[in-house]
């Protein structure tokens, strides 16, 4: 069996040359003909010896899970469909903006916490994603938009926002972050990787430890009754317990704040004592607020909070002193909005089976 180079960070590449005899300098220049230049052919990687090259096409491949969809939307927003096996593929998402660009990946197929307004959830889990499945989304990403060379990074921030819950995977998608983060690999700052959750407190407590990046945390309602409906990982992790996690989080993290996603839905978590109550929260956690649009799918019941009572739960925390950002839905047309990425699951979970909470691991 072949060992795919894709996956591995500077240190399981400096170990797999190391168990070839090689020099540990080899690993860096493959490194960055993978990473920085996009190559998946040994033999092209010409500053290497014939002999080495050889050999590595022997032992070793650079193996991205194949895209079998593309789509683009009239604002830019591109979303691929990315076949990981023959029975699941998974989404990810380009988000051009003035001065940036964004890239949503995913860290697993389906999801088992099963969020009440999750098009992801709706499917069950059905695996987690291998290390170079989720940096394979950034790889071909880059060479989809066509990015040869490092200094013409395109891609200036990402996000694991697509599917699955990240810090329910963290095996493979830690040495992922650490390639994305690595100066010889991606080079993106801390800052400007979030991992999202919604609240694996153990998962927040590694990457704390291992991997420091900056993190979005999905609040969706302001106490545990209401969290415990929509976010039903909030009854084995509950919020008091999922802010201390916030604050040890942040003795470690690139950024000095935790954002709080919200997603608005219409008569559920979107009323003005909705809104003081999560004000009020801020006071335990240096956090902003991120409010999101509820992007409607088949077979759900939720609705979209008006702009109106949007602005007005936007204007409550920002009186409190808050910095509150609404997201623009974007991609709608295509599926492409959060939460919306459903992609081709095979459940191997029993549909509609209530989550057990004992099945939560970091
Ligand atoms: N599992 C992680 C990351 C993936 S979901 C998490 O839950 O944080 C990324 C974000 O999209 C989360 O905040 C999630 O709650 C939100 N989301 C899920 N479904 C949505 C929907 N239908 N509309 C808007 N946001 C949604
Ligand atoms: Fe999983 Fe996140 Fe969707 Fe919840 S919102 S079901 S954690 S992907």
């Amino acid at each position: 069996m072949k060992e795919n180079l894709l996956g591995l960070d500077a240190g399981g590449l400096a170990r797999f040359f190391e168990a070839q005899g090689e020099k540990p300098f080899r690993a860096r220049q493959v490194q960055r003909w993978i990473h920085q230049l996009g190559e998946a052919d040994f033999a092209a990687m010409s500053d290497l010896s014939k002999a080495l090259r050889e050999k590595l096409a022997q032992h070793a491949c650079v193996a991205a899970p194949a895209i079998v969809g593309d789509e683009t939307t009239p604002d830019g927003t591109r979303k691929w469909l990315v076949k990981v096996d023959g029975a699941n593929a998974v989404e990810s998402v380009f988000i051009p903006e003035t001065g940036r660009a964004t890239l949503c990946v995913s860290s697993q197929a389906g999801c088992v916490l099963d969020c009440s307004f999750c098009a992801t959830g709706k499917q069950g889990f059905n695996r987690n994603l291998a290390s170079a499945e989720i940096v394979g989304q950034l790889w071909l990403a880059n060479r989809l938009l066509g990015v040869e060379r490092r200094t013409d990074r395109v891609i200036s921030n990402v996000v694991f926002m697509g599917m699955g819950e990240p810090l329910l995977n963290l095996d493979n998608v830690i040495p992922a972050l650490r390639l994305m983060i690595d100066d010889n690999a991606y080079g993106l700052s801390r800052r400007r990787v979030t991992v999202s959750t919604s609240g694996v407190i153990p998962g927040m407590d590694r990457l704390r430890d291992e991997c420091p990046v900056a993190l979005a945390v999905s609040l969706h309602a302001p106490n545990d009754a209401l969290r415990d409906q929509l976010v039903p990982v909030n009854r084995k992790y509950p919020l008091a317990a999922l802010l201390a996690a916030c604050n040890r989080y942040l003795e470690k993290a690139p950024r000095d704040f935790i954002t709080f996603e919200y997603v608005m839905l219409e008569g559920v978590n979107d009323t003005e004592a909705h809104a003081r109550e999560a004000a009020a929260l801020a006071g335990a956690v240096r956090c902003k607020y991120n409010l999101i649009p509820f992007n409607p799918f088949n077979g759900v019941d939720y609705r979209r909070s008006s702009p109106e009572r949007i602005r007005r739960f936007a204007e409550i925390l920002q009186r409190a002193g808050l910095t509150v950002t609404t997201r623009k839905t974007r991609g709608d047309d295509i599926a492409a909005a959060c939460g919306q990425l459903a992609g081709d699951v095979t459940d191997r979970t029993r549909r509609g089976r209530r989550l057990q909470l004992k099945e939560v691991r970091a």
